[in-house]
């Protein structure tokens, strides 16, 4: 091809978009219909970069440079979050108009670090934020950003914390005290992270322990808090986590923003599942007192029918979105002093040039309201609480605790004296190959559970009834050998 202007035909790009159009609505009709039987067909990592190499040389020799041929097999290897059977981790199967602006997006390349580099972009994460931050119940002070993922949404949101509460002005000196969050021990995984990130080491976590509905234990944070105050450490915020990832409960929210409020604590919600709550009238509940917090991760991408990632930080006093990295950068900026001009939003972000995050969530709202929302997250609920009452009702079935969001943890306990962890962990092997049913493991008080994200609203309640039968089948079966 002629370089550049065969390389950028836009009549070849009209052949290949519309053969991949094409493809796209094929693969989400033959999975949500079931025409497509497997929600995944697994191999070895080494077979799969095997394959790859064989996509890659066949492609390079295609003549016609059909890109669906392509998208085609890779789709034979992809998970398909289209599928009802697919009750794996917690990603939703998203809106084809969401990914038509991933698309759009990907085309216009608008960078956002800087106001000119994507005006429409940029309001519209305005937009975007500030409509969250009122469905969160905030002031109209609030503010925030769109950033990639929960992950860096909470490191953001700590650092944010930090600079309003350590004594230290550690962004200029360093890290010189010992400083530490507040969390249960059920909270995910990248709030350690964010603590060692931040130079706070193991001890900058201090664990409070669960209740029997694994959320965290107030009652036990005075204790907590003082004991890590006596051995030195600057404590800072706690952390709520709604919900915990395992067991998709919600910490009392309301609780500990009076604790924090007591000890003059940064409150932090890890909001990233189920802070998407707010939008469903039927269960708004389970997030109650989330507006107390000062700062909330959500992410799109969990519940709210979105292509990963977006994720959305929002900080009830506005002026702490624009705090954590006061930075000269004079080629970007003229003044970085003037850090409230939320127009620059690479002050806001880790992000330098960032994709146009907010078009996905603003396509979805423009095109079906914010209803839509409601709908999706009511109806996930609803169906995990089917799902949870389905196997209350099954005597060899143990729930880990009763769902109060999409998640649902069990395990199969058939009577008699089994190992049951090496039970439930060869069952989902066995799930896993048959590919019909995408499920996942977590360990909960070091006993092995079987774990759900009900993220599809065509997964329904024979699904969930053919997803009991095949675990007992395999579980008898294993049983008897
Ligand atoms: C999923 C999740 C995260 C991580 O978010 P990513 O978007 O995957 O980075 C953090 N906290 C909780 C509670 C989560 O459920």
């Amino acid at each position: 091809m002629k370089f550049p202007e065969e390389v950028y035909s836009s009549k070849r790009f009209r052949e290949q978009g519309a053969a991949v159009i094409e493809l796209i609505a094929s693969c989400m009709e033959d999975s949500i219909s079931g025409k497509q039987d497997k929600v995944v067909e697994l191999t070895d990592p080494v077979t799969a970069m095997r394959e790859v190499q064989q996509w890659f040389d066949r492609s390079k020799l295609d003549e016609s440079k059909d890109v669906a041929r392509l998208f085609s097999d890779i789709y034979q290897r992809a998970i398909r979050l289209h599928h009802p059977g697919y009750l794996g981790h917690q990603i939703s199967p998203p809106l084809p108009e969401a990914a038509l602006a991933s698309l759009f997006s990907d085309f216009l390349n608008n960078g956002m670090g800087v106001f000119e580099m994507g005006v429409a972009g940029t309001a519209i994460e305005r937009f975007v934020v500030k409509s969250l931050a009122q469905k969160m119940g905030f002031p109209d002070s609030a503010d925030g950003f769109l950033t990639s993922g929960g992950t860096l949404g909470n490191l953001t949101a700590l650092l944010a914390a930090r600079r309003a509460k350590a004594t230290d002005d550690i962004w200029e000196s360093g890290v010189h005290q010992k400083t530490a969050l507040l969390v249960s021990s059920q909270a995910h995984y990248c709030v350690d992270r964010s603590a060692r990130i931040m130079g706070w080491g193991a001890e900058g976590v201090v664990k409070v322990p669960v209740k029997q509905d694994f959320t965290m234990d107030v009652l036990q944070l005075e204790s907590r808090l003082q004991a890590a105050r006596a051995s030195g450490l600057e404590v800072i915020a706690v952390v709520g986590s709604a919900c915990s990832t395992a067991t998709g409960t919600f910490d009392d929210l309301e609780e500990i923003a009076a604790f924090c409020r007591r000890h003059d604590l940064w409150f932090h919600v890890d909001g990233s599942h189920g802070a998407a709550s707010v939008y469903s009238k039927e269960y708004a509940s389970r997030v109650k007192g989330l507006h107390l917090a000062d700062s909330v991760v959500m992410d799109f991408h969990k519940l709210l029918m979105t292509p990963a990632l977006a994720t959305a930080v929002i900080f009830k006093e506005g002026r702490w979105a624009a705090a954590n990295f006061a930075q000269k950068a004079e080629y970007l900026w003229d003044d970085a002093n003037h850090v409230d001009e939320w127009h620059d939003l690479a002050k806001r972000t880790f992000e330098c040039t960032k994709s146009m995050i907010a078009l996905k969530v603003f396509t979805i709202l423009a095109v079906h309201g914010e209803q839509v929302f409601d709908d999706n997250v009511t109806a996930l609920y609803r169906s995990a609480r089917d799902f949870g009452d389905l196997l209350k009702a099954a005597e060899d079935f143990e729930l880990a605790t009763f769902p109060q969001s999409n998640i649902v943890c069990f395990r199969f306990t058939p009577k008699g004296d089994h190992d049951l962890d090496l039970l439930n962990r060869k069952v989902r092997e066995e799930i896993l190959s048959t590919g019909e049913f995408y499920i996942v493991q977590t360990i909960l008080e070091d006993r092995v559970w079987l774990r759900t994200t009900v993220a599809n609203p065509f997964t329904g309640n024979s699904h969930f009834e053919n997803l009991i039968n095949e675990i007992r089948r395999i579980g008898n079966a294993n049983l008897r050998d």
